[in-house]
């Protein structure tokens, strides 16, 4: 069977893509792309010119078969999504999961994602973290799941939309407590901006006016958290010498 390339693009910045993102899809049979005029955008900046595909949410089983077939067939397909790396809150998990329970093969191509990118330059702890990706849209829902958050060890990770920005973080206020979190806004691109605070003040600053772009939020572990679980460096020290092991 061909492969299956998991291809990371930018998530902004078009520079961030990689020689080696470049040079596989100049080699692949198949793109499959989330939005085929919007990778046509990228494609074109690096003068690739190749078959096209959808595949996105609402067209995953049917275009998921199409692409499992080609990949039966000896072609090489490479997925990317519209930013970043597909899977991360982005469509592809059925087609991976698919490919794999067939025995093809899956090529990850490394690059950018949202996530990481904001957690990297956030100095928020980075040893330990959640990705929760997007909360959900309905409050009462968005609350549980911010509850079931607050006990994970180590820094949260949100994806959202910046026209829900200022009640998310209001629901984290009340939710999390008044924690330290960081806004990363527009990575990668030209307004990129950090915005450092407790909940609080970066709500104060949020309120103020229109947030444009898009957002990560990270959330720093809270007090309560940080003491209930012991480290993970520690508690590896203790069972490793405390314990004879
Ligand atoms: N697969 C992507 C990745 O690897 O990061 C994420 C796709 S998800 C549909 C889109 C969300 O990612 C946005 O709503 C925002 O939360 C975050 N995001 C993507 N690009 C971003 C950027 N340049 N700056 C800040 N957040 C970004």
């Amino acid at each position: 069977a061909g492969t299956l390339y998991i291809m990371a693009t930018p998530i902004g910045n078009l520079e961030d893509m990689t020689y080696r993102a470049v040079r596989i899809l100049g080699e692949v049979d198949l793109i499959a792309a989330e939005d085929t005029r919007h990778s046509l955008k990228l494609l074109n900046h690096f003068g690739i010119s190749k078959p096209l595909t959808s595949y996105f949410d609402h067209n995953q089983q049917f275009k998921g078969e199409r692409i499992l077939q080609a990949l039966r067939d000896e072609r090489s397909v490479a997925l990317i999504s519209d930013a970043g790396t597909p899977c991360i809150s982005d469509p592809g998990f059925n087609l991976v999961r698919a490919a794999v329970a067939e025995g093809i093969r899956v090529i990850p191509v490394p690059g950018s994602c949202a996530a990481i990118t904001a957690l990297s330059a956030s100095g928020l702890p980075s040893d330990t973290f959640t990705f929760a990706g997007f909360p959900p849209n309905r409050q009462g829902k968005r609350r549980a799941f911010l509850t079931a958050m607050a006990s994970q060890p180590g820094t949260l990770i949100f994806y959202e939309a910046p026209h829900r920005l200022e009640e998310t973080l209001r629901d984290m206020g009340e939710v999390l407590g008044e924690r330290q979190i960081v806004v990363a806004r527009e990575l990668t691109k030209i307004y990129e901006e950090f915005m450092r605070g407790t909940v609080g003040e970066v709500l104060a600053t949020v309120a103020q006016g229109k947030v444009r772009g898009e957002v990560v939020i990270l959330v720093a572990p809270g007090e309560a958290v940080e003491q209930e679980t012991e480290p993970l460096p520690e508690l590896l020290h203790r069972l490793l010498h405390d314990e004879g092991m």
